[in-house]
């Protein structure tokens, strides 16, 4: 069976021509390059964004770029670029590499001055890059679903690696998880927590549906997606009652709809979680056609209150 392989991109990213920014200047993306000897490269404490760019337009931009300060911050060090200097630095960039409908990564990390656990006094870099957006599953999907695969990976607990930082570190679950849905013929996964309870996805947040009412783990053990804050906004604007609760396993299968929630996915129906079929309905197909258009309009209307305003 195709299960729609993620594609790769056809030339390789460190190929493409274009300019990355780096620490305040701009590079060609062939000497965008850092030192074998990078802290965050041995112990896992680069974070990074993804950014959504619909039409030139980068959606939540600002928020991203708070997220990115945020998990630095959890990680104990600071970035040395505003949110501000960030978001122009990403529009320029945008600009300069001609991308219209396009991705974001901003990156932050601690560099080569030596190596060790303590961290202190090490120099901290950004670099932002752009490319075209891929094609994340195969074109249908929106429409017709994606199988998932109830991972034996767990989430580590809040209290290993704080949930809320999107940092490196997490996705080395994320990956492992990912891959354990390819050899169980499913195109992603689904994650619980350390406590067993149903937590996200490899790199999305999950909504269950029951008697037409969103529900949704608590974001204690969870990144709280952007997507994630946006889909409760809506759904409750539009009537629909949302619960933020622990789901155990034995629910998954019995949900009426499920779908996952993400910057790259946007709102994407599970159509199958291993051998149980699930069914797409109303309430994924509405929340997805509204996130949708929310996306493009590019004017998140709505207030993401979790993200403090002193970056
Ligand atoms: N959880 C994880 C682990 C993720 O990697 C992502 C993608 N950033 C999400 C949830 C969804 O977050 P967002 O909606 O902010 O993209």
């Amino acid at each position: 069976m195709d299960i729609g392989n993620k594609e790769m991109p056809d030339i390789p990213l460190h190929d493409k021509a274009g300019i990355i920014w780096m620490d305040g200047n701009t590079v060609p993306t062939e000497a965008a390059q850092i030192h074998i000897l990078t802290h965050s490269l041995h112990y896992a404490t680069c974070v990074f964004e993804g950014i959504r760019v619909y039409d030139g337009n980068p959606f939540a931009l600002k928020e991203h770029f708070k997220r990115l300060h945020e998990s630095a911050r959890q990680l104990n060090y600071s970035l040395l670029y505003s949110v501000d200097e960030l978001c122009s630095a990403a529009l320029d960039l945008l600009k300069s590499n001609n991308i219209s409908d396009g991705y974001i990564r901003p990156i932050s990390w601690l560099g080569s001055e030596s190596l060790g656990l303590q961290a202190d006094g090490l120099s901290i870099h950004t670099a932002i890059a752009v490319w075209d957006w891929p094609q994340v599953y195969a074109l249908n999907s929106a429409a017709s679903g994606i199988s998932v695969h109830l991972s034996d990976i767990r989430r580590p607990s809040p209290k290993s690696i704080p949930p809320q930082a999107k940092a490196s570190a997490s996705y080395l679950v994320g990956s492992l998880a990912y891959h354990s849905a390819r050899r169980n013929n499913c195109q992603d996964s689904l994650l619980l927590d350390e406590k067993g309870f149903l937590a996200e996805g490899s790199s999305a947040n999950v909504f269950l549906v029951f008697d037409n009412s969103l529900h949704t783990p608590i974001a204690d053990r969870c990144l709280n997606g952007i997507t994630r804050q946006l889909v409760i906004q809506i759904a409750r604007s539009l009537g629909v009652k949302v619960i933020e609760r622990r789901i155990a396993v034995k629910e998954i299968i019995n949900a009426e709809e499920i779908f996952l929630t993400g910057t790259a996915v946007e709102v994407l129906p599970v159509s199958r979680v291993d051998q149980h079929a699930i069914p797409i309905g109303p309430v994924s197909k509405n929340l997805q056609e509204a996130y949708g258009k929310l996306a493009r309009e590019n004017k998140p209307a709505l207030n993401l209150t979790l993200f403090s305003s002193c970056y």
